[in-house]
């Protein structure tokens, strides 16, 4: 048995062990029972969104997030008649981009670096400057670097020009607000800041997108109209359900909200960020993106600029400890990523800065 550590990767990520154990049963698809979890899995997620069920319905899509960003792109948008604007500034909204691409979209990109954050007058001058624009995409938390996009004021741009706004929300549904107003569909995952185990991803979209879009599709399995045709009915899944997942997600969300929902989840993971962030900061560590511009779920730091630093040797330090990290994904700078979301604690971030510290005197300070 592999010695265990917590994971400071934003998904999959520690889960609790409640979580883990709804898993320890195999159950049967198409036994009422079953049915009646997916159902309250739907419902459960329009509440925690806030919609109202007339106008928004949920489908729950076999696959990691990247199945469910790419079956939208697959559903909803036609590619005769539609264009789409993907506004990216980290790895994901590049993943949507090469999904436009492969899936024959006209689409334009709105492309920043890494650690600069959309303007909305630039989405004013784009979508004004060429009305067959019809969608438009967005990744909300980044978790190339962990930088938050200005969700609120990109949606309002994109919702007074009628387009459909289409959101990643992948690392950041149920722990960062959204205001659902000015989107149309949102994606999200089973194993992000709901603290699910991978297995299946969560689209969350407008009834008459779902309802008007049969036959669409490029693909089968991942045409969302009929597997919300399918599953509206009476909760049945197209295709084998991911059993033991659904379970656990169940566990998850009632976890979730006995914790108090997205405002005590808001908080746990602001505050790990913060904690998080300050001591490695006063160890001397530099964080990639600026303060303003930070999201509460993961954090990039520079290599320290020694020159010396080695991050083979440290994720072995850490992994030692009982905590693993991510390495960076960004290209022009050399970089490490530590994510707090998951079951993770104030504690735990004092016990990672600490090692850190002790790390860094041990390797360098001799
Ligand atoms: C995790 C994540 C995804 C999906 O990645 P998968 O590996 O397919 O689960 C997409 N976008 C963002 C921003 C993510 O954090």
């Amino acid at each position: 048995m592999e010695k265990k550590y917590k994971l400071l990767t934003p998904g999959p990520l520690t889960v609790s062990d409640t979580v883990r154990a709804a898993m320890d049963f195999d159950y049967c698809t198409w036994d009422d029972d079953y049915k009646q979890v997916t159902q309250w899995i739907r419902k459960t997620l329009l509440d925690i969104a806030q919609v109202s069920d007339a106008v928004y319905d949920t489908v729950l899509l076999q696959g990691s997030g990247s199945y469910a960003v790419e079956a939208s792109l697959s559903s909803f948008l036609d590619p005769a008649a539609d264009k789409l604007l993907v506004i990216s500034n980290g790895k994901y909204g590049e993943r949507i981009v090469e999904m436009a691409r492969c899936q024959g979209l006209n689409h334009e990109v709105y492309a920043l670096d890494y650690d600069q954050v959309p303007a909305a007058d630039r989405v004013t001058e784009i979508l004004d400057g060429d009305p067959a624009i019809s969608h438009v995409f967005m990744v909300h938390n980044e978790t190339t670097s962990g930088i938050l996009n200005p969700l609120e004021e990109i949606g309002q741009v994109v919702q007074s020009r009628g387009k459909v706004f289409m959101l990643d929300a992948m690392s950041s549904f149920g722990a960062v607000p959204i205001d659902m107003e000015s989107i149309s569909v949102l994606v999200t995952s089973a194993n992000k800041c709901l603290q699910g185990v991978p297995g299946f991803a969560i689209i969350l979209a407008k009834k008459d997108l779902l309802e008007g879009g049969q036959g669409k599709s490029r693909s089968v399995v991942l045409d969302l109209c009929a597997q919300y045709a399918e599953m509206k009915k009476e909760g049945k899944w197209r295709f084998t359900s991911p059993t033991h997942t659904v379970m656990a997600f169940r566990q998850a969300l009632e976890e979730y909200l006995a914790e108090g929902g997205l405002e005590a989840r808001h908080q746990r993971y602001a505050n790990n960020q913060k904690v998080l962030s300050a001591g490695m900061e006063k160890l001397g560590f530099k964080p990639y993106v600026s303060a303003d511009k930070q999201g509460p779920i993961i954090t990039s730091f520079l290599y320290p600029t020694e020159g010396r630093f080695n991050f083979n040797d440290m994720y072995a330090f850490m992994k030692d400890n009982g905590y693993v990290i991510y390495p960076g994904k960004l290209t022009d700078v050399e970089t490490f990523r530590i994510g707090n979301i998951g079951e993770l604690y104030q504690e735990d971030m004092e016990q990672v800065v600490a090692l850190f510290k002790t790390y860094m005197e041990e390797r360098y300070d001799a």
